[in-house]
């Protein structure tokens, strides 16, 4: 269905009024939108324009008038092919700044055979990627008096740590979860797009970046590692180009949800050179060969312990923090005892622990030999308390030494911060006096006076 060329179609519910009143000033950039196509389409276009129209972007219905003309495509038919094909030569003939969406962008070959002048081509849903397009091609004015959202986009993370999501969904298929079936597979954002949203947190204030997904490490394989611009230099949507561009921004940069592919190995020297944290969140799930199989995770502990001393060696400082579960079916009680030896062997620096959930959909539900729930307790508190005298241990070797520590709290009943080896809300803090003069968000040097469990108690320098 063509919605019209260039024709812009507003939420039912805003007037022309409501129209004038939200619109920007006269320098807000312009862009048109030919929506071609079915109402799955249509909403795509609608939340398109709604992210634009966030930004601060005008939405223009006339060629001339627009700075750039975006032409949301249909692929269905052939009759719906030759249509989008038109109306991009339509958009190019009359405007020149041309950026393609929907399934026709899909082959993005078909679109720039025909129309080499198109300035992006994006597949559909891609709203990042579409917005990405824009602010390549016609860079958002953020106008400080008018904007009600500030360019970093609105947190509910204190000011100086955000989250910064690099993927939406799952490749793997461990059986206990469901991630997949409710998120599918693995859409990677592009590394500019990541780049872009890192330095706007930083430039307003962020001093720790935390980088999550549901498989970091698995970065860009869905985008074949595409490359993209940031900074005037090509860089591959990939896992180590990632950290490396992260490493040049002036903040703590920190890895959740690591998967242990060899490649991980290759971001090891970049902790080691302080470009990024030396701290890698990877959930193990598990330390049994027997139980990582029926988890249908990666089951080469041996090796795993092996690479993690390697990494010690490049990395002496490096912190591992995982999470584990306890009770999956099938474990036997030389499981667990095997999980609690590697834990040991491995030396985990910090370490989660759930209860196996018997979460309906999963294909674990399906398995035999259920533990029952007090064996999963009784094993749950057993890990507990190795895990706290692990934490203990790595606590005392720390006595005496001068750290980093970031501040998070600042209040008349003591001062909050953590290490480099301490992520905000799972891991350990350091408790220093009341009185030290800081404020939240600073990184002092502090020096470890004792252990306390997972906490540290320090004086700052
Ligand atoms: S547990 Fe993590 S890695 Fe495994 S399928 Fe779920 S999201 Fe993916």
């Amino acid at each position: 269905m063509l919605v019209g060329p260039v024709q812009i179609r507003y939420g039912p519910h805003m007037t022309d009024t409501d129209i004038k009143a939200t619109r920007p000033t006269d320098r807000a950039p312009k862009v048109g939108i030919v929506s071609l196509g079915c109402p799955k389409a249509l909403v795509d276009s609608e939340r398109i324009i709604s992210h634009l129209r966030a930004e601060g972007y005008e939405l223009s219905g006339d060629y001339a008038d627009a700075d750039l003309v975006l032409v949301n495509t249909c692929g269905f038919l052939d009759s719906a092919r030759d249509e989008s094909l038109e109306a991009i030569g339509e958009a190019m003939a009359e405007n020149g700044k041309v950026i393609v969406t929907g399934c026709l962008g899909a082959e993005p070959d078909v679109i720039m055979k025909q129309h080499p002048g198109v300035l992006a081509v994006t597949g559909p849903h891609q709203y990042e990627q579409v917005m990405e397009a824009v602010h390549a091609h016609l860079p958002p004015q953020h106008e400080p008096f008018m904007d009600l959202v500030p360019p970093e986009g609105l947190r509910l993370t204190p000011r100086h740590y955000a989250y910064l999501k690099i993927s939406e969904g799952c490749n793997n298929r461990c059986s206990f979860c469901i991630i997949p079936h409710l998120r599918g597979d693995l859409v990677s954002r592009p590394l500019a797009h990541v780049m872009h949203e890192a330095e706007r947190l930083v430039n307003a204030g962020v001093k720790e970046l935390l980088v999550i997904s549901q498989d970091t490490s698995a970065y860009g394989v869905d985008l074949k590692y595409a490359e993209s611009q940031w900074k005037d230099r090509s860089w591959r949507t990939k896992f180590y180009d990632l950290c490396s561009a992260l490493g040049e921004l002036d903040a703590w940069v920190r890895l959740h949800y690591v998967y242990p592919y060899p490649h991980v190995d290759e971001v090891i020297p970049l902790m080691a050179e302080g470009k990024i944290l030396p701290y890698l969140d990877i959930p193990f799930q598990h330390a049994s060969p027997k139980v990582l199989k029926a988890m249908r995770r990666p089951g080469n502990q041996v090796e795993l312990t092996e690479r993690i001393a390697k990494w010690r060696e490049i990395c002496p400082d490096l912190a591992i923090r995982s999470t584990f579960i306890v009770g999956f079916p099938g474990e036997t009680e030389e499981d667990f005892e095997m999980l609690l030896d590697w834990l040991q062997e491995a030396k985990i620096d910090r370490a989660g622990c759930f209860r196996y959930e018997d979460v309906a959909g999963a294909p674990s539900h399906d398995l035999p030999d259920h533990v029952p729930e007090e064996v999963k307790d009784e094993r749950w508190h057993r890990f507990m308390q190795t895990q706290t005298q692990l934490m203990q241990t790595r606590g005392e070797t720390l006595v005496g030494r001068t750290l980093p520590v970031i501040i998070d709290e600042v209040s008349d009943g003591g001062v909050i911060g953590r290490t480099q080896a301490d992520a905000p809300e799972v891991d350990g803090l350091v408790v220093l006096p009341a009185d030290t003069p800081t404020r939240p968000g600073e990184i002092i040097t502090a020096r470890v006076l004792s252990a306390e469990g997972s906490d540290l108690v320090a004086e700052a320098l």
